[in-house]
């Protein structure tokens, strides 16, 4: 039903008292290895919940990539996209200081190599999927021929993420565009208004048939041009023990109940619960809840 088109990193985390500065050497912990990167994130929270999930994506002939594909297995993921080799494994390297504050250096390595002919190659897979979910750690080359390639009745789901500047016809096809506060103010350069109720009109003006804006513990803005409504979904009350990955969590349950006939309201409306039950546990992939979890809410 889903298929997530994007990245997948191992993400190498080691706790540091202060980090070095050019040409010093300091400690830290013990070095911990996460399966991460948006893509595979999304298919993972997706297959988590329930749904039938496919992954497209490259991974290095390495031990990340063996991780990354069996944990994707694991949840249920079908993996036989995911292809191997031609550059190690996308890397995040992450320090983590006492206060909590990341510093990350990202080595697309693979995901990079995501080429537009490998999405060609996959086309049957493109077609039949109801859903089509894709963000920006892949080749932007990559993402258009991922929109070109998608199925009449193929919905596409889009979280500019890192944000860059998209071409007309991969914004028009976004239904919808699901940004962050951060990834709002750079689609707009700054130009439109200080709420993100401003925002979402202008958002729609660049072309995409429909919005999203997460707002973290406020929830989620929903915008539609065909029904020109905006609508605000509140986000259930949690206590926050770790944020990572609550984007990724809530646009793959998005994605998903949208590929089941939600409406858009609606499946926003279920995609914060989500995203509010995967910042209550810590990690990412290790986050995301199963439909029961999100139940319980
Ligand atoms: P990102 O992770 O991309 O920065 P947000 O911070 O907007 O995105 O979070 C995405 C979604 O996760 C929100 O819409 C909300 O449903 C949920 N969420 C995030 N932070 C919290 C929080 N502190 N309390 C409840 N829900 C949260």
């Amino acid at each position: 039903d889903l298929l997530v088109v994007g990245s997948a990193n191992a993400d190498l985390v080691i706790g540091v008292e202060r980090r070095p500065a050019p040409g010093e050497t300091v400690l830290g912990s013990d070095l911990a290895v996460h399966p991460g990167g948006k893509g595979a994130n999304q298919s993972l929270a997706a297959a988590r919940l329930g749904a039938r999930t496919a992954l497209l994506a490259r991974v290095g002939d390495d031990d990340h990539g063996r991780l990354l594909l069996e944990t994707q297995r694991a949840a249920g993921v079908d993996t036989d996209s995911v292809l191997v080799g031609g550059a190690p494994t996308g890397v995040a390297l992450i320090t983590v200081d006492p206060s909590g504050d990341n510093s990350i250096v990202v080595s697309p390595g693979a995901n990079g190599r995501l080429t537009p002919e490998d999405v060609r190659a996959a086309a049957p897979l493109l077609a039949a999927a109801r859903v089509i979910s894709v963000q920006l750690e892949i080749p932007l080359d990559t993402v258009a021929e991922t929109v070109r390639g998608r199925g009449p009745d193929t919905r596409l789901v889009l979280n500019p993420s890192p944000p860059a500047p998209l071409p007309e016809q991969v914004l028009a096809a976004c239904d919808p565009l699901v940004v962050n506060e951060h990834e709002a103010r750079y689609m707009l350069g700054g130009g439109a208004g200080e709420t993100p109720h401003d925002w979402a009109p202008a958002l729609l003006a660049l072309g995409p048939r429909s919005v999203v804006i997460t707002l973290g513990a406020a929830g989620a803005l929903v915008a539609d041009s065909r029904t020109e409504s905006l609508d605000h979904v509140g986000s259930p009350k949690v206590e926050a023990l770790d944020t990572t990955g609550a984007g990724d969590a809530f646009t793959a349950a998005l994605a998903w109940r949208l590929g089941r006939g939600d409406e858009l309201r609606e499946a926003a409306a279920f995609a914060v619960r989500v995203g509010a039950a995967a910042v209550t546990a810590r990690g990412a992939q290790e986050s995301f809840p199963t439909l029961e979890e999100v139940g319980a809410l």
